[in-house]
């Protein structure tokens, strides 16, 4: 349903010779390679091609739903503490990555190691510290121990399967995301809604889908 509705609404556009600058769709294999081909199309007629950027928000959510989940477990019960900050912590990340996907990269990955009480990182090259000030000594949460089953399930959750996750980061540097739309669908139901987001072009490739 989604890709058709894209191609029809891209195909709409191309003829119309209406630029498109980023289009911020989830993870699917079948939208990147709709775009792959709206693109050539577009070189072919001498337009700009589409930045093809992923939803953060989904990110967010597949990661957190990784680590409640592994939470639940009797040895992972620390995991459970960090859950909030590691949700913030994710959002920051998308948030002040500047569009640099290696920076972002540094970022995302830093996290486990802050969560385990390392706030240097030398062996990067962009983010070499956390940005954070000296922590006091009487904070109640616990670190994460290097080498335990919550830091496994967290590296895991943060890499995804095959490091899928990891690879799809260099298409989330420019903080696209629907948490707003998401957010609205889920309170009033997918059909019912009509919204329109005529001040922000970042969002109005959702608006053709109610
Ligand atoms: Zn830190």
């Amino acid at each position: 349903m989604e890709p058709f509705a894209a191609k029809l609404l891209l195909g709409r556009l191309v003829r119309k010779k209406i630029g498109v600058r980023v289009l911020t769709t989830d993870r699917s294999s079948s939208l990147k390679k709709l775009l792959r081909d709206v693109n050539a199309e577009l070189r072919r007629r001498k337009m700009a091609p589409i930045k093809h950027s992923y939803d953060i928000w989904h990110f967010v959510k597949a990661v957190i739903k990784d680590c409640i989940l592994a939470a639940k477990l009797k040895k992972c019960q620390t995991l459970g503490s960090w859950i909030k900050s590691l949700r913030n912590m994710l959002w920051y990340c998308f948030s002040a990555c500047k569009g640099d996907p290696l920076l972002l990269r540094e970022m995302i990955l830093s996290i486990p190691k802050h969560i385990s009480g390392v706030h240097e990182f030398p062996e990067n090259k962009l983010f070499k510290r956390c940005l954070h000030g000296e922590l006091g000594e009487d904070r109640s949460k616990p670190w994460l121990k290097p080498g335990s089953l919550s830091m496994k399930k967290l590296n895991e959750a943060i890499r995804g399967k095959k490091d899928c996750r990891l690879k799809d980061l260099d298409m989330m540097t420019e903080f696209q995301h629907t948490s707003v739309n998401e957010n609205i669908n889920a309170r009033h139901g997918f059909k019912k809604t009509r919204v329109f987001f005529k001040k922000n072009p970042a969002h109005w490739f959702f608006l053709v889908f109610w």
